[in-house]
Order: C-alpha cells, then sequence, then structure tokens
C-alpha cells in the first residue's frame, strides 16, 4: 500500500516535471519565432499576444490582450481584412492569408503577412488564431523589382519611340543576317518592307551591293563591339545601288546577341561632292582656257597687226608698181578685216556673257539670205581650192521666215568659217529643210572631223579640240560658243554630227515662225 502510494507520488512528479518542460518549451518557442501569435475572438477583441510582439512590433501584450485588434491595423487595409476576417468566421478551421499594414507601437506602419485559422471551436483557443510577420524586406525588394521594371519599361518604350520614329534606318538583324525588326527609314531607304525581309537573311535579298562590307561590319564588331560610320553601297528592292553611311553595335535582347544598325543615305552628300569636284575642275579648266586665250588673243591682233603695220610701210615706198599696191592694199584691208572680227568677236561674247544681246526680229526671205551668204563664201572656198555648195529647196523662193537676221547671219557665218578653216580638200555643203514647226540649217563638210568626245566642249568658250593645231589655223575659240548663245538666243539651239578624219555637219535648229 505505501509503496503504491509512493510510487503514485513519483509518477506525479514526473508528469508535472514534464507539463513543465513542455511549457517552457512553448514560451521559448513564442518569444523566440519570427511570427507574432495572437488569439482574437468573434467580436474582433485580442485575447492572447506572444511576448515576441514587443521586440518585432514594440508592443507589450498587455498593451493589447482585451482591446479590438482593429486599431493596429491601417485605416486603408481594415474594410479588406474585415472582410476576410467574415469569411473565415463562417467556417470552422478555414484558413485565409492577407498582407496589409501593422502599426509598430511608435506609430509607423509596418507591412506584414497574416495567416488567419478558425479555431472558434478548439477548447482553450474559442477564437480566430493569427499569426503574422513582418514582410518589409521582402516588400523593399519588390518595390525595389517593380522600380526595375518600370524604368526597363519606360528605356523600352523610349528605345522602341526612337527606333521606329527615327528619319534615319535603323533594323535589327541576328548575327547569322536574319532580320528581327526594321523601322520606316529603312522601308524608305531600301523599299524593302517588313514581309519583305523580317525572317530571311540580309544575304538572301542581296542588299550588300559589296558582300565584303558585310564581313568588315561583322569583324569589326567581333572586335569592338561597335562600328561606327561604314561607307558601304546598298541595294534597293528595285535595283538601285545607294551609298550610305552604317553604324552598328552588339546589342542583347533575351541574352542573346545582334546587331543594331543606324544607317543614312548619302546619295545627295555624294552628288554634292561630285558637283563640286566638277566645279572645281571647270574652274581649273576655264582658268586654263582664259591663260591660253590671252595667248591666243595677242597671236590673233598681233598677226593681223603685223601685217598692217609692215605692209604699210611697204607701201610708203617710192616707185611702187601698181600692182605692187594694189597687192599691199588688199593685204592690209584684209588683215584689217582680221582684226575686226577678233574685235568684234570678243565684245560679242563679252555682251552675250552680261545679257546684253537684245533680238531683232523681221521677215525676211531665207533663200535670198542663204544666196548671199553663199556669194561671199564661195570665193572664200574657192581660195582654198574647196567645192561650196549651196542645196537649194523645192520651196526655196517662198520661205520668208520671222527671225533676227543679223544673229541668223553670224550663226551661219561662224559655222561656215569653221568649215572651210577645218577643211583641207573635198566640200563643203549648206542647205536647208522644214521640219514641222522648225527650220534645220546644215553646215557640212569633209574636214578634219570631231571627236564625238568633244562634241558638247567645243562649244564652250575658248575651248578648241586640238590646241597645236589651232596654233597654225587661229581662232580664239569662241566662234562656236557665240554661234551657240546666239542660237539659243533665236529659240533654238545646234547639235553636231562627226567622224574624226571624215568630215563634220553642224545642224542649227531654230523655230519656223512665218510671221
Ligand atoms: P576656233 O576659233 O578655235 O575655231 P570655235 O569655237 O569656232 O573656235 O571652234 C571650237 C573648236 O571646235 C575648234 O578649235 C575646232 O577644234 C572645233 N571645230 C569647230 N568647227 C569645226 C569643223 N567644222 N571641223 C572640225 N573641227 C571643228
Amino acid at each position: 500500500m505505501n509503496k503504491n502510494k509512493s510510487s503514485m507520488r513519483l509518477d506525479d512528479y514526473e508528469v508535472n516535471k514534464e507539463i513543465d518542460c513542455l511549457l517552457k518549451r512553448q514560451t521559448a518557442f513564442l518569444e523566440n519565432i519570427s511570427d507574432v501569435v495572437a488569439i482574437m475572438d468573434k467580436d474582433g477583441i485580442i485575447q492572447y499576444k506572444s511576448p515576441n510582439i514587443k521586440h518585432l512590433f514594440g508592443w507589450d501584450p498587455q498593451d493589447l490582450v482585451g482591446k479590438s485588434g482593429w486599431h493596429t491595423v491601417h485605416p486603408d487595409d481594415r474594410d479588406r481584412l474585415g472582410g476576410i476576417f467574415n469569411d473565415v468566421l463562417n467556417t470552422a478551421n478555414s484558413i485565409a492569408q492577407a498582407e496589409y499594414k501593422y502599426m509598430h507601437k511608435n506609430g509607423n506602419y509596418i507591412p506584414v503577412r497574416l495567416t488567419a485559422k478558425n479555431l472558434l471551436h478548439v477548447p482553450y483557443v474559442n477564437g480566430v488564431l493569427l499569426n503574422y510577420h513582418d514582410i518589409s524586406e521582402r516588400k523593399k525588394m519588390e518595390d525595389a523589382l517593380e522600380k526595375e521594371r518600370l524604368q526597363l519599361s519606360h528605356s523600352e518604350a523610349k528605345f522602341k519611340a526612337a527606333f521606329y520614329t527615327s528619319p534615319d534606318s535603323v533594323n535589327i538583324n541576328k548575327l547569322n543576317g536574319e532580320y528581327i525588326e526594321i523601322n520606316e527609314g529603312f522601308t524608305k531607304l531600301t523599299g524593302y518592307t517588313e514581309e519583305d525581309c523580317l525572317g530571311k537573311l540580309s544575304s538572301e535579298i542581296n542588299i550588300w551591293t559589296i558582300p565584303e562590307d558585310r564581313e568588315k561590319l561583322i569583324s569589326g564588331l567581333k572586335k569592338d563591339g561597335i562600328v561606327e560610320n561604314l561607307e558601304s553601297i546598298f541595294c534597293t528592292k528595285d535595283g538601285k545601288h545607294i551609298p550610305a553611311l552604317m553604324s552598328a553595335q552588339i546589342i542583347y535582347i533575351n541574352n542573346e546577341p545582334h546587331i543594331l544598325s543606324v544607317t543614312r543615305s548619302i546619295a545627295q552628300r555624294k552628288k554634292n561632292e561630285l558637283a563640286l569636284i566638277k566645279a572645281k575642275e571647270k574652274a581649273e579648266e576655264s582658268d586654263n582656257l582664259k591663260t591660253e586665250f590671252i595667248h591666243n588673243m595677242s597671236h590673233e591682233i598681233r598677226t593681223p597687226l603685223n601685217g598692217i603695220m609692215g605692209f604699210s610701210k611697204l607701201l610708203q615706198k617710192p616707185k611702187l608698181s601698181d600692182d605692187e599696191r594694189t597687192t599691199f592694199t588688199t593685204i592690209i584691208s584684209q588683215c584689217g578685216e582680221d582684226l575686226l572680227k577678233v574685235v568684234e568677236s570678243v565684245l560679242e561674247i563679252s555682251t552675250l556673257a552680261t545679257n546684253q544681246e537684245k533680238l531683232k526680229e523681221s521677215k525676211f526671205n531665207l533663200h535670198q539670205l542663204l544666196q548671199s551668204i553663199f556669194d561671199s563664201y564661195d570665193i572664200k572656198a574657192k581660195e582654198k581650192e574647196l567645192n561650196l555648195y549651196f542645196k537649194q529647196s523645192p520651196l526655196d523662193n517662198e520661205e520668208a521666215i520671222v527671225t533676227d537676221k543679223n544673229k541668223l547671219n553670224k550663226v551661219l557665218e561662224n559655222l561656215l568659217d569653221n568649215a572651210i578653216k577645218y577643211t583641207q580638200k573635198g566640200s563643203i555643203e549648206f542647205g536647208y529643210n522644214t521640219i514641222n514647226e522648225n527650220i534645220e540649217i546644215y553646215v557640212k563638210d569633209t574636214g578634219i572631223g570631231i571627236s564625238p568626245e568633244n562634241f558638247e566642249k567645243i562649244f564652250d568658250r575658248f575651248s578648241q579640240e586640238d590646241k597645236e593645231l589651232s596654233k597654225t589655223t587661229g581662232g580664239l575659240g569662241l566662234g562656236l560658243s557665240i554661234a551657240k548663245e546666239n542660237a539659243t538666243l533665236l529659240g533654238g539651239n545646234i547639235t553636231v554630227k562627226s567622224e574624226k578624219g571624215k568630215g563634220s555637219t553642224f545642224i542649227l535648229n531654230i523655230p519656223y515662225k512665218t510671221s
């Protein structure tokens, strides 16, 4: 019996020790977990708060126990949280989770994550079990991530706006040349639309006129990751070749390297450069021509002047025969005429250059004019043993036209002078045809001819095809330019057909006006 009693006491002692141990463990546990544990009754009154609330949120449990749990919830979160709490109250064992802002004793709100479980039916609890913990760190990280995401989407939006609105051609390709994206500038420059090139390789649409340029681009990108102002020529959809400057760099899309290229046409710049070079060459050429012109001038003036002075002296000699006197005076008057022509040419070119020449139109018979020109030039041709033909038209005598007779006469004289000057043997023929609204007057010779590459140049002021020859034949290189400018004043033009060594035909085309 005694033995039983003492063994009973021992058992009680053991049980009490175990209960004590359990309580201490639970207390230690509740003090140290990062979640605050609380019990709230169905009316929202706090029945229990775990002691760790002190160091997590500053409150002593007795500050809160017996009071409404809602005043520590941020006013903005109360309605939402109240709804969740009511749902939980409806069903035994039901669980809900929520995030809201919990008030620290110092008045600051701290974001927390709450789990609530309906344990109203559980003895010793008889309420809703709440456990919540501080999620400030997680929120901070989420906010930072959100900020980063926003910044990224902002810069993506900016990039997209720049990409699509850039007036330059912008395109993104994979490293193998496959098109991923192009903008409107690309379509404007190349003619290729998205349908034409997205998913295709640049080599498939043959956009590089010089494929080695693409290799240059790739090797530059491999070396430095960026290539600036690579000059190349791109082939457009309709086969045109456009010079352009391309800058490119490697960018990463979904961690994969891509090439972002920006290209600008330099066709206009090239054109301007070319025009500048041409203008410079022309200026240099005209400078040279002017120097030569001055040399020619002095020769062209000196020769007849020497003639006039030399033969005037001879005329002073006593005892001249009549024949000698006639020869000398003829030479003097010929030299005078030559000199006059030089002076007239120079004066005329300067009045033409300053647009001072005026048209004086009149009605006259073309046939008669050509006939009189023939009469005076026949003598000159004969002096060189050349045959001069005036090819008569069937309508000859009726061809009355309205134009500036003087200028027309001058143009034809220039052409005939040249025909005689540049023909050593053979013949010269001139005549006219009426073609629709125009009259074509041609001068055809069997002379030295002109190379096709000089067909345009010979009409420039001071230009001569063969400088050496001109030294012997004479001339200032002004006749054709005067003729051409006069033809333009008459509303027409002059063209030339010629074969070197066989002869030339100059054709004056003017409007056929009869009134
Ligand atoms: P130039 O005073 O040198 O004759 P032009 O202006 O009349 O000047 O002619 C320019 C150049 O055109 C000449 O120097 C010559 O080379 C060439 N030319 C003009 N007419 C003829 C022609 N009928 N046959 C061959 N060459 C010609």
